[in-house]
């Protein structure tokens, strides 16, 4: 079983160059570094079942990403399926006014996209496991608010969410719907021409592709006439004090850390999972493809979030 197969048709010569190729292990311990990325096969039943001992009698804390909103149509910048693309910078935003129009152009036309997406199999698990009192609380990544319309009541909102604005001036906060409207009322020409445009890409910021945005007007706070800006964390910008502070509280305060749907590639959601590992806890990564915080898991497992998900909530869930 651990003999490499070896095609007949090679020629002798191919022996002695024969990869000393082990077999691919399903939950393990990772050797992952960088230039080494490991073909991971799908977790089978077994794996996730072996996930769910290392869980099984501890609070269970889970940080979430991308990877879990996109079944609800959200796109996920770094998975396996994302298309490259750069992010937005905090710098770009406060410098640039024609960046800051060109955003808020974008984002009032992806907006309905993020308020039309519904939480998947993923977040209703999660809910789930939090009634059942495996999960104690909830970090994510995401600024779509799934979770919490799915049920999940202890949520850290680690990079803010797309629902609300602040200025950038005076700190005082504006609901994006209200802005939209506010938007949409001085935007009425452009909007009648993106409309005809049809077909609009979205971004998980709720950003959409329009061409030509020079004739969109952006308003300022309302109070002040400050920038407004998505109470959102972007590149370049601090995950606030306070928030970092009760996301280690979440994970300290847990036996154990579940990473969904996340490439751990931002250093907000990497310094949580080494603390659970510092700490001795098992670290749970489900993710389709590598992480940056594979070598600091107890288990990999290569799957869709939403099956995995599921498969831990049944297999925790107190006997009825
Ligand atoms: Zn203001």
């Amino acid at each position: 079983m651990t003999t490499p197969q070896t095609p007949t048709t090679q020629p002798p010569t191919a022996q002695t160059r024969q990869p000393t190729q082990a077999p691919q292990p399903r939950l393990l311990y990772s050797t992952w570094s960088p230039g080494y990325v490991p073909q991971r096969p799908e977790a089978t039943e077994a794996d996730l079942d072996a996930a769910a001992e290392l869980l099984r009698g501890r609070a269970v804390v889970v940080l979430t990403g991308a990877g879990v909103s996109t079944e609800s149509g959200l796109p996920d910048y770094r998975g396996p399926d994302a298309a490259p693309r750069r992010p937005m910078t905090y710098q770009q935003f406060v410098a640039d006014p024609g960046f800051r129009r060109h955003y808020w152009a974008r984002n009032l036309v992806g907006w309905h996209h993020l308020t039309a997406a519904d939480p998947n199999e993923s977040h209703r698990a999660l809910a789930d496991m939090e009634r059942d009192g495996v999960v104690t609380g909830l970090i994510t990544q995401n600024v779509d608010e799934l979770h919490t319309r799915a049920g999940s009541r202890n949520v850290i909102d680690l990079h803010g969410t797309g629902s609300r604005v602040v200025c950038l001036r005076c700190g005082r906060l504006e609901d994006r719907a209200h802005l939209g409207a506010r938007l949409r009322e001085v935007n009425a020409a452009f909007l009648a021409r993106v409309e005809e445009l049809g077909d609009i890409e979205v971004a998980p910021d709720a950003d959409a592709v329009i061409e030509q945005t020079a004739d969109f007007r952006v308003l300022g706070c309302q109070h002040c006439g400050g920038i407004l800006k998505p109470h959102i964390v972007y590149f370049g910008e601090n995950v606030p004090k306070e928030r970092v502070a009760a996301s280690y509280e979440m994970v300290d305060g847990a036996g154990a850390l579940i990473a969904a749907g996340t490439t751990l590639a931002v250093q907000s959601g990497l310094r949580l999972v080494k603390r659970a590992h510092r700490a001795g806890k098992p670290v749970v990564i489900l993710n389709r493809g590598v992480t940056r915080g594979d070598e600091f898991a107890t288990a990999l497992l290569h799957a869709g979030t939403s099956r995995a998900l599921r498969h831990l909530q049944r297999a925790l869930a107190p006997a009825a």
